[in-house]
């Protein structure tokens, strides 16, 4: 079982459970990280967005 793969997540689509990951990205100036899923069933792709682990703030005000 790779990391990647989550008994809880499935494809949007079809709900299929096999998928590929694509891609990550950061957005939002790294509030935010987008991975990109591809399903093995029915090769619908989509973007899942999670917030980004807080970094450490050494230049808050
Ligand atoms: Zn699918």
């Amino acid at each position: 079982m790779s990391p990647f793969e989550r008994p809880d997540r499935c494809c949007p689509k079809c709900n299929h459970h096999r998928y590929l990951f694509r891609a990550r990205r950061t957005v939002e100036e790294g509030k935010f990280t987008e991975t990109k899923y591809r399903c093995r069933a029915c090769s619908h792709e989509w973007w899942e967005r999670i917030p980004a682990p807080p970094k450490k703030a050494d230049d808050a005000a």
